[in-house]
């Protein structure tokens, strides 16, 4: 297909939740009450974040994602607005929009309790509805915090030549029709554990031929500080870290999956495109929050200067 066919550089399929968090001086237990600090309400879920990152780095993006017809689900659609994400895909009602419960303890420990609500509700129907955005969209992420079911059906409505992403978070074992269609799946040490489905062992590069020979085309692995690996048929490749003064990790894997995930689609190589989303992982652990702390393509430039 040609490339000026696709309207959008990305489609993130995923969640939208917003994070109500509040500082305790210990956590309640069973029967118990105790008072937090005041509530701070922040705009998440890793679809929604995803989008938000890459619209924020000068990518034309699109989100299929359910929210309530609430002020949470408001909030969420104006953070989306206001990164430049194209909401047309943003189904409202039927549940009261995805929460997280999240509680900080003051050595900065957090303990959260997620209720999916809209999120459980994005259907295989809701994928199919959507087809025109699929048809123009050069590249599909997703990742775990909506029905496997409407991930397999993601799978099935990828237009011919686009490429689809897949950050299996929270991680579960995967259907082959799936992991054959990821190119590539991006997983940290954690998920690369559960989706094979042992204890990982050796070194990450066995852990990428491991994830390899379950059927995707390639595969990303997250390291935190020290950087990712990249493995496709073709090897595997150490990207390194980029050095910078981590304040908060939230949102780093969000933001490093879509500045691939748009890198991809414009042509890079897999170990550039890994480069890139590299750095920009890094900017965003240099403040605080997730979608708060996502960099623009001019702050991801001055990073590296
Ligand atoms: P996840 O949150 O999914 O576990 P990581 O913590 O591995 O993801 O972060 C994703 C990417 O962000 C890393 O591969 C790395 O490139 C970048 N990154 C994360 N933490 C740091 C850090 N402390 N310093 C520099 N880069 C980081």
């Amino acid at each position: 297909m040609d490339e000026y066919e696709f309207a959008y550089d990305l489609l993130v399929v995923g969640s939208a939740n917003a994070d109500l968090v509040t500082v305790v001086e210990r956590r309640p237990d069973a029967g118990e009450t105790v008072l937090g600090s005041d509530l701070v309400v922040h705009p998440g879920g890793k679809g929604a974040n995803q989008a938000v990152a890459a619209a924020r780095l000068g990518a034309r993006t699109a989100l299929l994602a359910r929210v309530g017809d609430d002020g949470h689900g408001r909030l969420l659609l104006d953070s989306l607005g206001s990164a430049g994400v194209d909401p047309a895909g943003v189904l409202v009602g039927g549940a009261p929009t995805g929460v997280a419960l999240i509680t900080v303890d003051p050595s900065g420990d957090n303990s959260i309790v997620v209720s999916p609500g809209a999120n459980a509700r994005l259907t295989p129907g809701d994928v199919q509805e959507a087809g025109a955005l699929f048809a123009t969209s050069r590249v599909v992420s997703t990742q775990l915090e909506i029905p496997l079911d409407t991930v397999a059906e993601v799978v099935r409505s990828l237009a011919p030549g686009s490429r689809f992403v897949l950050n299996p978070s929270p991680p579960a074992p995967l259907p082959g029709e799936v992991l054959a269609a990821c190119d590539p799946l991006i997983v940290n040490e954690h998920e690369a554990r559960v989706v094979l489905g042992t204890d990982v062992t050796g070194e990450p590069e066995d852990w990428a031929r491991a994830l390899l020979a379950l059927g995707p085309r390639s595969v990303v692995i997250t390291l935190g500080g020290e950087g990712a690996l990249v493995a496709d048929g073709t090897g595997t490749c150490r990207v390194p870290a980029v050095k910078v003064d981590a304040v908060d990790t939230t949102g780093a894997g969000d933001a490093f999956t879509a500045a691939l995930a748009w890198r991809l689609g414009a042509g890079e190589s897999l170990a550039d495109a890994a480069a890139f989303a590299a750095r920009v992982g890094a900017a965003a652990v240099t403040k605080e929050g997730a979608q708060a702390s996502f960099p623009t393509a001019d702050e991801v430039a001055a990073l590296c200067r």
